[in-house]
């Protein structure tokens, strides 16, 4: 962000130029890994498998959206506010953005209901009652007072404030992104410790580089896993040098999209993977703004479905939503735009109308199949998140319509508010 001759809030985008000089190759449709993994040398294709899903007889759900932002100003309205301090050059204090958003859209409280965050948000997941929810947790979790030099914005939550985060009923956060290692990699281990000790499974992010590759495994009933693998590129602003090392906390940061990318998660998953697993990749990758995915970015996201055995990928740091696509009857979600921050009050990219946002409810077999997908429009307003209205619903509808048709799928009204995916 910067601030403008009229002392306006606007953003700047912090995305640094991607270099995807390697894009992944050509993949394969037929002989891949996928198909060996399928067992027996039998060849699987997408419209083959339907048979295969029926006699598996079983389904899970799941609740997913983007960028879960529980610091900064959000904490400042919590229970246990942490230091507010700041040491960005347009803001010192965190409350300042608690400030920010009151001129915008009215009060907010102090030391709110731990729930207060999630608004209408709760009596969604109550009725679809999701087997999983994940979520991108873009903040560390600490009271660690260095912040990781040379970066512009450090977002931390008090860890006493961690009562917000399991008033979702959150199993899992992905903490590969540009923010979980903003107060420093001792703010990093407090982070997973707090969110281990409340029972929330991380991936993304470790003690080790063990660790940070390593997946959250989630039982899905009768023996079955859902593995989340996490990871980031640099070009959605997370430091090379948070990377981790042998002896040493960090991401799993991606140095790039190309085919040895595609190849080092594979022998990952093909290592930790057993029969009957469902494997879901997150990643936080691509700049704050705009709704254009790469070419890299779409032969990596068909790829690891391809090549890796990977079975949804779970797409963010774009701050509004992004296109869908469904790839050999798996899931990609590009972009799930930001779920929750303390941004009201910051102008710029209105057009883009970054408030609105999405609860992603997918539907899939047991082998991995989608098998239906309800999006739930919402808006950011008041620090928490409450459903659209019919406007921003048709406006988040057109949108997917526009975007999704270079990928083949499109959306239709449910009748009830959602929105339902349709693929070809
Ligand atoms: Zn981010």
């Amino acid at each position: 962000m910067v601030t403008n001759a009229a002392g306006t809030m606007r953003w700047r985008d912090m995305a640094r130029e991607a270099s995807l000089a390697s894009l992944v190759g050509g993949h394969t449709r037929c002989c891949s890994r996928r198909d060996f993994l399928a067992g027996a040398g039998t060849l699987v294709f997408a419209g083959m498998s339907a048979a295969a899903d029926n006699r598996s007889g079983t389904e899970f759900t799941l609740f997913l959206c983007g960028d879960v932002m529980t610091g900064r100003g959000i904490d400042q309205i919590l229970p246990h506010p942490g230091d507010p301090m700041l040491y960005e050059s347009w803001m010192r204090s965190a409350r300042g953005y608690v400030a920010l958003a009151e001129g915008e859209t009215g009060p907010l409280p102090r030391a709110a209901a731990f729930d207060y965050i999630w608004g209408d948000a709760l009596a969604e997941l109550a009725r679809v009652q999701p087997d999983v929810r994940i979520v991108n947790l873009e903040t560390a979790i600490t009271t660690a007072r260095e912040p990781w030099p040379d970066k512009g914005i450090h977002y931390r939550m008090h860890p006493a404030n961690l009562p917000c985060l399991t008033a979702a009923g959150l199993d899992c956060v992905s903490l590969a992104n540009n923010h979980v290692l903003d107060w420093g990699r001792h703010g990093l281990e407090e982070t997973l410790r707090s969110l281990h000790a409340a029972g929330i499974r991380t991936a993304g992010a470790g003690v080790d580089a063990d660790a940070a590759l390593a997946p959250a495994a989630i039982p899905l009933g009768g023996g079955r896993r859902l593995l989340v693998y996490a990871c980031a590129t640099t070009d959605s602003g997370v430091p090379p040098d948070w990377t981790a090392g042998l002896r040493q906390a960090g991401l799993h940061v991606l140095q790039d999209l190309s085919k040895d990318s595609v190849t080092r998660i594979a022998t990952r998953i093909d290592a930790d993977r057993r029969n009957g697993d469902v494997v879901m990749l997150s990643i936080h990758w691509g700049g704050n703004w705009g709704y254009a995915v790469s070419n890299a970015a779409r032969h990596f996201a068909r790829s690891v479905i391809d090549l890796a055995a990977v079975d949804l990928v779970h797409g963010h740091s774009s701050h509004h939503p992004l296109g869908i696509e469904v790839h050999r009857g798996r899931l990609i979600l590009y972009g799930c735009g930001d779920f929750l921050n303390d941004y009201e009050g910051i102008g710029g990219h209105e057009q883009q109308r970054p408030e609105l946002t999405m609860m992603y409810f997918p539907r899939l077999s047991t082998d991995g199949h989608l098998r239906a997908l309800e999006l739930v429009p919402m808006k950011i307003r008041h620090f928490r998140v409450n459903r659209a209205d019919a406007a921003e619903s048709a406006w988040l509808e057109s949108m997917l319509n526009r975007e999704g048709a270079a990928f083949g799928t499109r959306v239709e009204p449910a009748g009830n508010g959602s929105l339902v995916l349709r693929w070809d």
